[in-house]
């Protein structure tokens, strides 16, 4: 069987097992025919069948979380976990908290989430979970009594060498504080099992900015690698959250002008720049919307109700911060009518499988998010490590320790885009070594 027919097969068998689940299809219909020349050099992955148990996961769990609001009404979310690969550690991914969340949507952020994890070089695994529970607009003992329902089913999964999630949309300091309170009242004081963590609770420094600094890096090193920089760069960032907030703070300081910011509701278009400072004081302290910051500028615009990816405006770079396929192929023409020359995906999958074949096209270099969007999950291993150890490292060294485990992703991407594709393709380059780490260390575990 050649290994084309093979990665076929291989689909064509999991569409009709989970017809219904389309993001998670999605995200492995984009994955595994990018594996091709690698298979054709290493035939027994093809012998033993081994893609069909890599996009099968270890565990998956699914659970109710009773939770009573305010008013003293009984309420109920379901919640899940997928465990999808231990080969090279520990499961590691995010929880995400959002009226979308649904197997699907579990299932892809943990497929996606093994072979970003093996591409920090770090002993972690991939895994991910959230809840259909919206945070928007609850109070905070609503959301305090909602996390400790949830982690008074979910502890039983968990720990430090089992399984050690982390926070993703809707999921920030709050709720990882919550969680990881109810999680110590009923198993003692375990620093390691939860990561993101409040710093008063043995969280890391530099873990809140790790993603959106992460993303700049690895567009810093891309850039570097043709003999260009961020130095006045236009750049457009979608979202207002984690990895939005501190995309911006990074590009901003690197010398670039970031025009855009949005939420679900619309976006904003400052020419003289993003105030960021004024971002963060509607996000993080007044948790408002984003419309809030015309009250402040009003010479910049907010345009309600429809996404940052309709710009008019030119600019050199996007950086998609908000949500899975929020580019269409609609999009993707006005990112390149705008003369963007790099897309980075901060957020996962925010690109959809047309956007991202017209990227190329379009003379664009793609960073997908499993290579650029890694250095939350690389400083959340970091944060494992200095909670082994009992050990606080100051911002300086865990920013230093980012700003390396980004250059090895992106040089580790580029060079193996070379060796199996071209240069350019770091897509290719992402998915093969990514998946190499992994599928050696199941090989030499045997059938597990
Ligand atoms: P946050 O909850 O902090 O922020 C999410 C932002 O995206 C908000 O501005 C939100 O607007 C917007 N958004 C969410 N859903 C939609 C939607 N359907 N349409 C338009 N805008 C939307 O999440 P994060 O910043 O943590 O995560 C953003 C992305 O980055 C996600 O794809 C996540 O998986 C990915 N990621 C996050 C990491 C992390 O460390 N946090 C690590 C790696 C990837 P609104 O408030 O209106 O919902």
């Amino acid at each position: 069987m050649t290994s084309k027919s093979y990665i076929e097969q291989v689909l064509r068998e999991l569409k009709e097992k989970h017809a219904e689940k389309k993001e998670f299809i999605q995200a492995v219909e984009e994955f595994l025919p990018t594996l091709e020349i690698y298979l054709d050099e290493h035939t027994e992955i093809i012998e033993k069948n081994l893609l069909s148990l890599i996009v099968e996961p270890e565990r998956l769990i699914q659970f109710r979380v009773p939770w009573q609001d305010d008013k003293g009404k009984w309420q109920v979310n379901r919640a899940y976990r997928v465990q999808y690969n231990s080969a090279i550690g520990p499961y590691k991914g995010g929880l995400r908290f959002h009226p979308t969340t649904n197997e699907s949507i579990v299932r892809f952020l943990g497929f996606e989430q093994i072979f970003k994890n093996s591409l920090t070089g770090l002993p972690i695994g991939g895994g991910k979970g959230g809840s259909d529970f919206d945070p928007k607009g609850k109070s905070d003992s609503e959301v305090m009594r909602f996390c400790q329902s949830f982690m008074t089913e979910f502890q039983k999964h968990i720990g430090p060498d089992i399984d050690v999630p982390a926070g993703d949309i809707g999921v920030g300091g709050r709720e990882i504080g919550f969680l990881f309170g109810q999680y110590k009242r009923l198993n003692g004081y375990t620093a390691g099992v939860l990561t993101g963590k409040p710093l008063n609770s043995w969280g890391s420094l530099a873990r809140t900015e790790a993603t959106g600094y992460g993303l700049v890096y690895f567009v810093q090193n891309a850039l570097k690698d043709r003999q260009d920089s961020l130095k006045d760069k236009k750049v457009v960032v979608s979202g207002s959250g984690n990895v939005s907030i501190y995309a911006i703070e990074k590009a901003q300081e690197l010398g670039a002008t970031v025009l855009t910011c949005s939420d679900s509701s619309g976006y904003i278009y400052d020419a003289d720049g993003i105030d960021l400072d004024l971002v963060k004081e509607i996000k993080e302290v007044r948790r408002s919307r984003i419309k809030d910051y015309i009250d402040v500028h009003t010479d910049a615009v907010y345009v309600e109700g429809e996404s940052v990816w309709t710009l008019k405006e030119a600019y050199d770079i996007a950086l998609p911060c908000a949500t899975q396929n929020e580019i269409d192929l609609n999009a993707a023409h006005e990112i390149a009518k705008a003369g963007a020359k790099i897309v980075a995906e901060g957020a996962n999958m925010p690109s959809s499988k047309k956007a991202i074949d017209s990227y190329s096209k379009n003379g664009i270099l793609y960073c997908p998010g499993k290579s650029a969007n890694a250095g939350g999950v690389a400083v959340s291993a970091l944060e494992m490590a200095q909670n082994s150890a009992r050990l606080p490292w100051t911002f300086e060294k865990v920013d230093s320790e980012l700003k390396i485990i980004m250059k090895n992703i992106y040089i580790v991407c580029s060079e193996t885009a070379s060796k199996y594709a071209e240069k350019n393709n770091l897509m290719a380059g992402a998915n093969i070594a990514g998946f190499d780490r992994v599928i050696q260390a199941m090989i030499s575990q045997g059938l597990v």
